[in-house]
């Protein structure tokens, strides 16, 4: 046989967070060393349960669910879903408007499949989460990136999104709250930013899966009501919010001048049957979530494990000397900067793999999440306050003398 080898179309695709470094912590693994994980937003290997009710519902339904459902998700997740849209304002959608997926990853790929022609592009948050960059380039597009910028609370440069917008601009990404910078977009950006939309024809993709996961008071407001005339795909699911990545729950909804996009509609809905459904039997979690007593907020308000574990964290991250952090007021990560004077890193996925040597802590470098520089890196605050502190001290002990 001859060397098999990868299609030209990964050429440019990259996925930093499922990287070589965490191929390197699983050989460590297999050697019997106990590795700190904080490099995965996955809530449930840290002791956060699902709620009861959605468990439930998923045991109670699965007799029932044993067969394909229609290509687009079940009727009554879809009208749950339909319905808590509606509530926040966004009036002009149905069930047709909905697609459910194997979680949001699922749907991103396949909204970038069905729209780009190779060259189109998509402006992007950067730091992005890396999967919105990698869909594009898979597409066959270009990801633009646009500026956030830390001296703002993380908030997108809105000059340089517009300096970045050519005739070959199809769509703008927010990820709002922002996962990795934990940034959390007021009612007056977003309307800018749906201004600008507006005026260059752009599609919003408004990804808001952490729209639950909010601290000391911030607010969310998701970007599509505020966007009557402009088409919008906003994206949420199960994973964060209910806990439980493993299901694979995610969904998209169509908004805006659905006239307008007939055709792009039409390629979402081939792809949608090509996969032929999402799984069903976590589908019936998605009503019961939705509607129900949403336990999110015990974690987040004062004394909840996620509002704790978060604070300290970012306690711990800003005594290191050297590390700074703007404290995220939403999702479950920082995205601390290592100051350039006092560490001179070319190579921020060498540190990664050096920390995770020496200390056995795996975090995932900044240019992982499109980020230039080789100065920041994410750790998740998904650990219990004694596993973050043992974490954190690890890290300023590395830091201490680290010399690249
Ligand atoms: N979007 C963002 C911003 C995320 O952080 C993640 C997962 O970490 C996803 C989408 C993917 O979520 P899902 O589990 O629904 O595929």
């Amino acid at each position: 046989m001859h060397n098999i080898g990868m299609s030209s179309k990964l050429n440019n695709v990259c996925y930093d967070i499922r990287g070589p470094v965490l191929k390197h912590a699983k050989r460590m693994e297999e050697e019997g060393h106990k590795i700190l994980k904080l490099n995965i937003g996955n809530p449930a290997p840290f002791g956060f349960d699902a709620p009861d009710e959605i468990l439930v519902d998923v045991i109670r339904n699965l007799p029932t669910s044993q067969g394909y459902c229609d290509s687009k998700g079940i009727y009554p997740a879809r009208k749950a879903i339909v319905q808590h849209y509606q509530k926040r304002g966004l009036l002009d959608i149905d069930v047709e408007d909905v697609y459910i997926g194997n979680g949001v990853s699922e749907l991103i790929v396949m909204t970038m499949q069905a729209l780009l022609d190779n060259n189109d592009e998509i402006l992007i948050p950067s730091p992005d989460y890396p999967l919105w960059t990698a869909a594009v380039s898979l597409s066959g597009g270009n990801a633009v990136h646009y500026i956030c910028d830390e001296s703002s609370d993380w908030y997108p440069d809105l000059d340089d999104i517009k300096k970045k917008i050519t005739p070959n601009t199809r769509g703008i990404v927010l990820i709002n709250p922002n996962n990795p910078t934990g940034a959390v977009y007021s009612r007056d950006f977003l309307l800018e930013v749906v201004e600008i939309a507006r005026k260059h024809n752009l599609i919003i993709f408004a990804d808001e899966i952490y729209d639950k996961i909010l601290y000391e008071g911030a607010q969310h407001t998701s970007i599509a009501p505020l966007a009557e005339d402009v088409f919008c795909v906003t994206f949420n699911g199960l994973s964060k919010s209910y806990r439980v990545c493993g299901f694979r729950a995610g969904w998209m909804v169509l908004s805006g001048p659905k006239h307008l996009a007939k055709d792009y509609i039409d390629g979402l809905d081939m792809l949608a049957s090509m996969r032929l459904c999402a799984n069903v039997p976590m589908q019936h979690a998605i009503q019961t979530a939705l509607g129900g007593y949403q336990s999110i907020n015990e974690l987040i308000l004062p004394g909840g494990r996620l509002l704790e574990q978060r604070n300290k964290a970012y306690e711990m991250i800003t005594q290191i000397p050297g590390v700074s952090c703007v404290k995220p007021k939403g999702a479950l990560y920082l995205f601390p900067k290592l100051d350039s004077k006092k560490f001179n890193i070319v190579n921020d996925e060498r540190m990664a793999l050096d920390f995770l040597q020496q200390e056995k802590v795996l975090i995932v470098h900044g240019t992982g999440f499109n980020w230039k520089k080789p100065d920041h890196f994410r750790i998740v605050t998904l650990p219990r306050v004694d596993d973050l502190e043992i974490a954190i001290g690890r890290l300023e002990r590395f830091l201490h003398s680290y010399r690249q």
